[in-house]
C-alpha cells in the first residue's frame, strides 16, 4: 500500500494510492476526506506528522572510512544517534534554500522510516512491526558547521534540511534495497542498505530503550558513502528501491 499526505483545495489530507488514484483516508491525526483524487492534481507534502525526526550517523562502514572515522578499524558497539526537529521537514520537490551561513551544504540520501505504533523498550525481532513504511530521505547536512559547531545542532537539523517522500511504501522488507543518490542526474552513491552496520530492526530496538517513539516519527537510517558539496540550481534526486524518487531543488 502507498499512502500519501497531499494538500488539495485548502485541505491536507492522507490518502492511499492505487494507481494514478488518491482513493481511500486515513486517520493520522489529520482531516478526513472521502473523494478521490487524480494523483496529478493534488499536491504531495512530506509523509509525515512526526514529534521529532531520530537519525543515525555514521552507519555505512564506507562513508565512515570517506568521512575519515574509521573506528579504530573495529565496528561501534552502539549507533551514534541525533535529532532533526519536525521544523526540518520538507516535501517532495520542495526548492530549499542555501542558507548563507555556509559554505558547504552536502547531500547524504538514506532510506527512511515511518513509525506507525508507539515504541518503548521493543526487542530487535518485534520492531519492524511497529513500522508503518518507508520512504525516501534526503539528510541535508551543512558539513562545515558540522565539524565546526559543538553540537550537530545547526548542521542538521536546520529549517527544510529533511526532504521526505514522496510517499510511505507499507508492504517493503528494508534489509536490502537499492539506495541512489542522483545530483543533475550524475549517480553519486550507489549502494543497499544491507551494508549498514546497524540495520533497522537494532537501531529501533536500541532508541526505544531509552526513547518512546511516537506514531509518525520517522528514522533516517544513514547514508552510504559518495557524500558531497550542493550548490544553488542543483537537483538532486535520492531513490530507494520499491519506494520511488525523491526530487528536490537547491534554491
Ligand atoms: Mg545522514
Amino acid at each position: 500500500m502507498r499512502l500519501i499526505r497531499f494538500f488539495f483545495e485548502g485541505q491536507t489530507s492522507w490518502g492511499m494510492v492505487e494507481e494514478d488514484i488518491v482513493v481511500g483516508t486515513l486517520g493520522m491525526g489529520g482531516p478526513r476526506t472521502l473523494a478521490s483524487y487524480r494523483v496529478a492534481d493534488v499536491t504531495l507534502l512530506a509523509p509525515a506528522e512526526p514529534t521529532k525526526i531520530v537519525c543515525v550517523g555514521r552507519n555505512y562502514r564506507e562513508h565512515v572510512r570517506e568521512m575519515g572515522h574509521d573506528f579504530g578499524g573495529d565496528l561501534p558497539s552502539e549507533p551514534g544517534l541525533f535529532l532533526k526537529g519536525p521544523n526540518a521537514l520538507a516535501d517532495p520537490g520542495a526548492e530549499i534554500p542555501y542558507p548563507s551561513w555556509t559554505s558547504s551544504l552536502h547531500y547524504e540520501g538514506e532510506l527512511a522510516a515511518v513509525v506507525g505504533r508507539r515504541i518503548s523498550q521493543v526487542s530487535q525481532a518485534e520492531a519492524l512491526a511497529y513500522v508503518l513504511g518507508y520512504t525516501c530521505a534526503l539528510d541535508i547536512t551543512a558539513r562545515d558547521k558540522q565539524r565546526s559547531d559543538l553540537q550537530w545542532f545547526r548542521a542538521k537539523s536546520s529549517d527544510a534540511f529533511c526532504p521526505l517522500g514522496p510517499w510511505i511504501e507499507t508492504e517493503l522488507s528494508p534489509g536490502d534495497l537499492a539506495l541512489q543518490t542522483r545530483v543533475n542526474g550524475a549517480v553519486r552513491q550507489s549502494s543497499r542498505t544491507s551494508r549498514m552496520i546497524f540495520d533497522l530492526p537494532a537501531v529501533i530496538s536500541y532508541v526505544s530503550q531509552f526513547m518512546t517513539l511516537e506514531p509518525g516519527d520517522v528514522i533516517l537510517t544513514g547514508t552510504p558513502e559518495g557524500v558531497g558539496e550542493l550548490h544553488p540550481g542543483d537537483q538532486v534526486e535520492v531513490e530507494v528501491e520499491g519506494v520511488g524518487v525523491l526530487r528536490t531543488s537547491i534554491a
